[in-house]
C-alpha cells in the first residue's frame, strides 16, 4: 500500500487544532508534525484550506436490519459505502432481534456473516432480548470476546422488563460491558398506541402522539435508578431525543454517575411539524423516539455543547419510503420506523453545529468519532495520534449541498433531510491507509472493512 503523506492541512483532534503535515504508512499513521518529508512513491495530498479529521465512527447504524418481512434498503455493502462517502470509517452495529428464545451469540453470530461485505470496519453490539441464567453465564465470554456493549429495548416485544435490566446492568457491569438501553416506557406508549391506532390510525400525528417525551423521560430515569442499584453500572441512552429526559442525564452526571446520553442529527434538526400535512409525506419520518418540540431541539443542542451529550449518532435505519407506504396502507402504526442518515451525520452536525451555532471543531470531532470510539472500546480509532488506525478524513468546510436523495450514495428513495442546505463536506477519506473516497469515486470494495473486537468499557 502506498504511503501518503497530507500536507499542510488544519488537524482537528477532540483536543488539539493546530496546523501539520501527517503521514500513513501501511494501516497506520506514522506521523503528525511540521514538514515531514515524503517517503519515496508516497501520494502527496495539498490539504491547505481543509480540514484534516479522525474518520468519524457511527455507534448507531442498522445497515442490515430485517423486521418481519421488511428489511432495510442498503445492507452492509452499500450501508458501509454511503458511510464512507459521508466521512465514516468505523460502525458498530445494533443488530434486530432473534427467534424466541435465541441465545445472545445467536445474532452475533448472523450479524458477523454478513458483515464480511461490509467496505469499512465494523463492530458489533450484543442485544437483549429475554434476561435468563443461560445470558448471565454468557455475557462475560462475549464481552472478552470483543463485544463489550449490549442493548436492551425498554419498548418492543423483545423489552427487558425492569427486574431483568437490573440483573443484566449487574452482570455487564461487573464484566466490563456497557448497557446501552432505548428507553421508551412501554406501559405509556402501548397504552397510547392503541387508543390512537383505533380512533386516528390516518393521522401521521398519531404516531409522535403515542411516544410522547415524558415516556422517554421515565424509562430514562429508571435506566438511571437500576445502573445506580446495579453498583454503578455504566450506562449509555441511544438517541435521546426530549428535552425532560435530558434533565435526568444531565442531574445523573452531575451527581458524578457513570451515564452518557447519543442523540442523533433527526433530533437536532426536525421538529414534529413533519407529521403534519400529507400522509404519504409524513411516513418518512416514522421513527421512535420521534422529533419532538422546538424547545427540546435547542435544549438538545445546549447538551451538546455543554457536554451533557457525548455522542452523536446516526441511528440509519433505511427502510425505503416506499416500503413504509405500501405496508403502512393507510395505517401510521403498521409502517417500519426509522430513517437514513449514515452518510449525513458528519456534515449535518458540522453545518448546523459548527458554522451555525458555534460549537468548537475539537466538540465536532468529538461528539463524532473520539467520544465514540473511546466508550466502545474500539482502541486505535478517533484520533490521528501517530500509532493510531489511518482512518482519516479530509474534509472541505466551504463545500456546499442541498441535501437530497439523488445526491447521496445511501440506497434509499428519500431522506428526512430534504433541500436542507448543508456547508462542509468529506472530499476524501481513508480507511486504514487506503483511499476509499476521492470525491464522487468510491475505491473501497466489499470486504474491505474488517470486524473490530473492540476492549471492555473504560470510563470515559
Ligand atoms: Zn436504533
Amino acid at each position: 500500500m502506498t504511503d501518503v503523506l497530507i500536507r499542510n492541512g488544519r488537524l482537528v483532534t477532540a483536543e488539539h487544532d493546530f496546523q501539520a503535515d501527517l503521514l500513513m504508512s501501511g494501516e497506520f499513521i506514522a506521523a503528525v508534525g511540521e514538514n515531514l518529508a515524503a517517503p519515496p512513491g508516497a501520494e502527496i495530498v495539498e490539504a491547505a484550506g481543509l480540514l484534516v479529521v479522525p474518520g468519524g465512527v457511527d455507534a448507531h447504524t442498522h445497515l442490515d436490519l430485517g423486521l418481519g418481512a421488511a428489511h432495510v434498503s442498503d445492507g452492509w455493502f452499500l450501508g458501509s459505502r454511503a458511510a464512507a462517502y459521508g466521512g465514516t470509517t468505523c460502525v458498530v452495529e445494533h443488530p434486530g432481534f432473534g427467534p424466541e428464545g435465541c441465545p445472545l451469540e445467536h445474532q452475533l453470530n448472523i450479524y458477523r456473516k454478513n458483515a464480511v461485505e461490509s467496505a469499512i470496519d465494523y463492530g458489533l453490539h450484543g442485544v437483549f432480548q429475554h434476561w435468563d441464567e443461560r445470558a448471565a453465564r454468557d455475557l462475560p465470554e462475549l464481552v472478552r470476546a470483543g463485544c463489550p456493549s449490549f442493548k436492551a429495548y425498554l419498548t418492543y416485544g423483545g423489552r427487558l422488563d425492569d427486574g431483568a435490566l437490573l440483573a443484566a446492568l449487574k452482570v455487564l457491569g461487573a464484566t466490563g460491558g456497557l448497557m446501552t438501553v432505548h428507553a421508551e416506557n412501554h406501559a405509556i406508549v402501548s397504552h397510547l398506541a392503541a387508543d390512537l391506532e383505533s380512533s386516528a390510525p390516518h393521522l401521521a400525528s398519531s404516531h409522535p402522539r403515542s411516544r410522547p417525551g415524558y415516556a422517554e423521560a421515565l424509562a430514562v430515569d429508571t435506566a438511571i435508578c437500576l445502573a445506580e442499584a446495579a453498583g454503578g453500572a455504566p450506562l449509555y441512552i441511544v438517541h435521546l431525543s426530549a428535552a425532560a429526559g435530558l434533565e435526568h442525564v444531565r442531574a445523573a452526571r452531575a451527581a458524578g454517575k457513570k451515564v452518557w446520553a447519543e442523540t442523533c442529527p433527526q433530533y437536532l434538526v426536525l421538529t414534529d411539524d413533519c407529521y403534519e400535512g400529507d400522509f404519504g409525506q409524513a411516513l418518512k419520518y416514522v421513527m421512535a423516539p420521534t422529533p419532538r418540540k422546538r424547545e427540546d431541539v435547542l435544549t438538545l443542542w445546549r447538551g451538546l455543547l455543554d457536554g451533557t451529550i457525548s455522542v452523536v449518532a446516526s441511528d440509519h435505519c433505511s427502510f425505503a419510503w416506499a416500503d413504509k407506504k405500501t405496508r403502512a396502507a393507510g395505517n401510521v402504526f403498521r409502517s417500519p420506523g426509522g430513517v437514513p442518515g449514515v452518510e449525513t451525520r458528519l456534515p449535518l452536525l458540522y453545518s448546523e453545529g459548527v458554522v451555525k451555532r458555534g460549537m468548537s471543531l475539537s466538540r465536532w470531532v468529538e461528539l463524532v468519532s473520539t467520544a465514540p470510539a473511546r466508550l466502545f472500546g474500539l482502541t486505535g480509532k478517533g484520533g490521528l495520534q501517530a500509532g493510531f488506525d489511518a482512518d482519516v478524513v479530509v474534509f472541505d468546510p466551504h463545500f456546499e449541498k442541498k441535501l437530497a436523495a439523488e445526491n447521496l450514495h445511501q440506497a434509499v428513495d428519500y431522506t428526512p433531510f430534504e433541500d436542507l442546505l448543508v456547508r462542509g463536506w468529506p472530499k476524501m477519506v481513508f480507511a486504514r491507509g487506503r483511499k476509499i473516497v476521492d470525491g464522487e469515486r468510491f475505491m473501497g470494495e466489499p470486504g474491505s472493512g474488517r470486524f473490530v473486537a473492540r476492549q471492555p468499557f473504560s470510563a470515559y
